[in-house]
């Protein structure tokens, strides 16, 4: 079957590699003149299962009151006349109570941890190397009550399998000695043992590699403008100007996925989370985190890449400008300089805003909607990287017919 996958990011990349293992005749459209240069390549690299609680949440409302109201909250909402950002605000106060936000959450901790063992078997077969460090994820604490309240509430994850511990501060630094001069000042951590970590954008780069040798095609630098149907199958994408034409296509464009679904009559609840990356080289002398993780206080995270370091932060509700100015950064210069004051060339970081592509709950939308050629693997907003191999193989068994390996209910696209 010859199949077109819209979008080259992660995800998309993921996809068409599932797809050609199954033997069908795969061509990947991208945008850029390069793969995995939006939300992709600016994530915090972390794999994370034991993060996967869902934003949407009993705490989230007052968050975002309080964001309005001016305070700079690590999830916060810019006032604006957007429409969209209307319905879905409606819809995401819908998730909130606590037995959505178990829900959701438990149906993202699910395709987490499917997708973690999923990238393991495929990064062994494919030999990849993508500065992957596997030792565990810190959640730094540094305040006591603070850090009860999150072991607390990761309850849930260590009841569906997650292995966590909680340290104190000194284990903490014996963990990762590049907290040493940073012992007064956290409490502990929330130790994800099984949590990981590495670079998706090289992951994407070297993926797409294996994917050439199984045929797949890449046309980069091509836009798709909109996708064209008749009943219940679509025919064809419009991309820069040509009708291209599969006999099956898979949308996966990120946070522009609503745009051109809605060129086909379906529409997707999905909205950008803005946040702030930044890179950092790592030279001889430094002393950088050999671990990934999180400052809770302020939700900026780290990974380490071997010779640079990621940090990332915040979520911004601000519709899809990608522009950022200097204060942006303040917490991640912040947090660097309290924790990790020596781990890596401040000095010459490159900085970037990207778009996490969110739906109100948090579960990605991953299936058919109303075309039964049109298949949606797109939405996995804050933990896309750590579930894009599991639903990339999701994505495949649907298309294929097969059962998946994983419950799927809560990914469905909506009606
Ligand atoms: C600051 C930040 C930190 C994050 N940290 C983590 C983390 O630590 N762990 C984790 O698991 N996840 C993290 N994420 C989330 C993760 O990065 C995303 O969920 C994931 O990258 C989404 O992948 P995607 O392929 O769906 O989207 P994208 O990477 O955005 O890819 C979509 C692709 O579609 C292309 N495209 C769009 N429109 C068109 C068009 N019309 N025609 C052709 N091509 C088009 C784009 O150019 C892009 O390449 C983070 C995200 C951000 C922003």
């Amino acid at each position: 079957m010859t199949v077109l996958v819209l979008g080259g990011g992660v995800l998309g990349t993921a996809t068409a590699y599932f797809l050609a293992r199954d033997g069908h005749e795969v061509e990947v459209v991208e945008r850029q003149r390069a793969l995995a240069q939006d939300a992709s390549s600016g994530n915090a690299g972390l794999i994370a299962p034991g993060h996967s609680f869902s934003w949407a949440s009993p705490a989230a409302p007052r968050m975002l009151l309080r964001s309005l109201a001016g305070a700079a909250t690590a999830i916060r909402v810019k006032p604006r006349i957007d429409p969209e950002l209307v319905r879905w605000g409606i819809r995401f106060l819908r998730e909130c109570p606590s037995d959505r936000a178990v829900a959701n959450t438990l149906v993202k901790l699910r395709l987490c941890q499917y997708s973690q063992g999923v990238m393991e078997e495929l990064v062994a077969k494919e030999e990849i190397d993508y500065g992957h460090v596997s030792a565990g994820v810190l959640y730094l604490y540094r305040d006591e009550r603070e850090l009860e309240l999150g072991y607390k509430k990761s309850s849930l994850l260590r009841e569906h399998g997650q292995e966590q511990e909680v340290l104190d501060a000194d284990a903490c630094v014996e963990y990762e000695p590049a907290l040493e001069s940073a012992r007064d000042r956290i409490v502990g951590a929330v130790l994800g043992k099984t949590d990981s970590s590495g670079d998706c954008e090289r992951f994407t780069y070297e993926l797409a590699g294996r994917c050439r040798k199984l045929g797949v095609r890449f046309r980069l630098g091509t836009a798709v403008h909109r996708l064209v149907h008749s009943e219940d199958r679509v025919t064809g994408a419009v991309v820069d100007g040509e009708l291209v034409e599969a006999d099956h296509y898979v949308l996966s464009l990120g946070v522009d996925s609503p745009a051109v679904a809605r060129t086909v009559g379906q529409r997707l609840p999905m909205y950008p989370a803005k946040g702030y990356s930044v890179t950092f080289p790592i030279r001889e002398k430094d002393r950088p985190p050999s671990h990934g993780g999180v400052d809770e206080a302020t939700l900026v995270a780290w990974s380490n890449f071997g010779d640079r370091l990621r940090m990332s932060s915040t979520a911004e509700f601000a519709g899809y400008s990608r522009s950022w100015g200097e204060s942006d950064f303040s917490n991640i210069h912040k947090m660097a300089a309290e924790l990790f004051p020596a781990a890596a060339d401040y000095g010459a970081g490159e900085y970037r805003a990207c778009l996490r592509p969110m739906t109100p709950g948090g579960p990605p939308i991953v299936g058919y909607g109303r075309h039964r050629n049109l298949l949606y693997n797109t939405g996995h907003g804050h933990m896309g990287w750590t579930m894009a191999c599991g639903s990339a193989k999701i994505a495949a068994d649907i298309l294929a017919g097969r059962d998946t390996d994983i419950d799927v209910r809560g990914m469905e696209v909506p009606a």
